[in-house]
């Protein structure tokens, strides 16, 4: 008996339960222990931290862990007396999936997939990146790797960011699988498809997935990223100055703009760390639209930063936008919009929102945008494609993977999941483990 429990394995969540974000997958199996992603949520208002009460330089460790956002395994942190034996998979490079890597110990395996990784040294570029690491390996879609007692196969799927990944695991009792975030209606909606086939074809004992759109209507928000640069275009007819804001990890979103701005004959224009992404990460499309970068009145005194020098790149300012107010398409993000009082945007100047921040009304600098654009009289339009599956599509891809039980996480209505063929859809709780084994329904 007590052998038979030994080689039961078992898997733990801490964080990504009735929130979008956060998740944090912990699975043991015999001697082996493993962990997807490690990620922050993004709950303004609601969390334990902001940008006034921060954790304690050098002490960030103790306090988020006092706060139970992050798991005592002391394995993943700094003097652990045990090693650091407990490597990281990262399903996707959004911060509520790798944005408390910085926490973990250097020496702690980060696995990736190859994708990720580009995305990953062009961040630490621009400064985005999660710090020194001294651990960090790339893997191969399709390529199974070994971990003692247990082992891992990640798979490619879709989501509004280059390398994301779902995960196959095999363990001494039974597998388990983890979604990452995905979506059916992006550039590789057959990436995603092959990911769920798998499953099905496989026996998944237990599915961890995400369900950020659980519960809501249907086919509302899905709008295909291939539409996006026709959208887009369309969006600027007729219009005087075009100011944007995207989320500029997602690359084929940079390329979509460009691709807009050549349609209606406009110059787009990127801020610096935009442009890095696009140029080293694109550099197809980026040579084919030859982006201009945005000098804001304060960089202009500190000079650009030096991932841009040497660079044969043109430059454009408050007054140029203001003197030709047509000729351009301009990435104005959030902490930017102070530029509109050198600019001074003509009537019928429009701001489109393309998933950049704030991501919505939730986030109270939604309300300083709409005040910023009501102020200079610039009209707000959303043009966005969602990273996240359709509730339809939700329900389709569960179906068929057909696992036994369907673990419901990164939503706010877990309990609106779809549930599998056999039933057994389970809400979990933070820190419980739940069995790796086969069910019999
Ligand atoms: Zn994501």
């Amino acid at each position: 008996m007590k052998q038979s429990d030994s080689k039961q394995a078992v898997f733990t969540l801490y964080g990504g339960i009735n929130v979008i974000g956060g998740t944090k997958l912990y699975v043991q199996s015999g001697e082996s222990e493993v962990l997807f992603d490690f990620g922050s949520t993004f709950a303004p208002g609601f969390g334990s931290f902001d940008t006034v009460l921060r954790p304690r330089p050098g002490r960030e460790v103790d306090d988020y862990m006092a706060l139970g956002i992050i798991p005592n395994l002391p394995k993943l942190y700094a003097g652990s007396k045990e090693g650091h034996d407990l490597p990281v998979f990262i399903s996707h490079f959004h911060l509520d999936h790798v944005g408390l890597l910085f926490l973990l110990d250097p020496s702690v395996p980060i696995y990736m997939s190859e994708p990720s990784y580009q995305l990953y040294q062009q961040l630490e570029v621009i400064g985005e990146g999660i710090g020194q690491h001294d651990d960090i390996r790339v893997f191969t879609y399709g390529q199974w790797i070994e971990w003692k007692s247990l082992r891992v196969l990640p798979l490619e799927v879709d989501h509004d960011i280059q390398g994301a990944t779902g995960f196959f695991v095999e363990t001494l009792s039974g597998t388990i699988a983890y979604t990452g975030d995905f979506r059916g209606h992006g550039n590789h909606p057959d990436k995603t498809e092959a990911f769920f086939q798998y499953l099905g074809a496989h026996r998944t004992h237990a599915l961890i997935s995400e369900g950020t759109r659980a519960g809501e209507a249907s086919g509302r928000h899905t709008v295909p990223e291939k539409d996006m640069a026709h959208m887009l275009a369309k969006t600027m007819e007729n219009r005087s100055a075009v100011f944007f804001t995207l989320y500029h990890r997602n690359i084929e979103r940079i390329a979509a703009f460009a691709a807009a701005a050549q349609a209606v004959s406009r110059k787009l224009v990127l801020t610096p760390a935009t442009l890095h992404l696009f140029r080293t990460l694109a550099p197809v499309q980026y040579e084919q639209s030859r982006p201009a970068v945005y000098v804001c009145a304060t960089q202009a005194a500190e000079s650009l930063p030096s991932y841009l020098t040497g660079l044969d790149v043109q430059t454009v300012n408050a007054q140029e936008l203001a003197n030709d107010q047509t000729a351009f398409l301009v990435e104005l993000p959030y902490e930017h919009l102070t530029e509109l009082v050198d600019i001074q945007p003509h009537n019928g100047a429009i701001y489109i929102h393309s998933d950049g921040v704030p991501l919505g009304a939730y986030d109270p600098a939604y309300a300083n945008v709409t005040n910023w654009l009501q102020t200079f009289g610039v009209d707000m339009v959303s043009v966005r494609s969602t990273g996240h599956a359709d509730p339809a599509y939700l329900q389709a891809c569960i179906e068929q993977a057909n696992p036994d039980v369907l673990y419901a996480t990164h939503t706010f209505h877990p309990e609106q999941m779809p549930a599998p063929h056999s039933g057994l859809l389970v809400v979990p709780h933070i820190g419980r483990n739940y069995p790796i084994a086969p069910i019999s329904v």
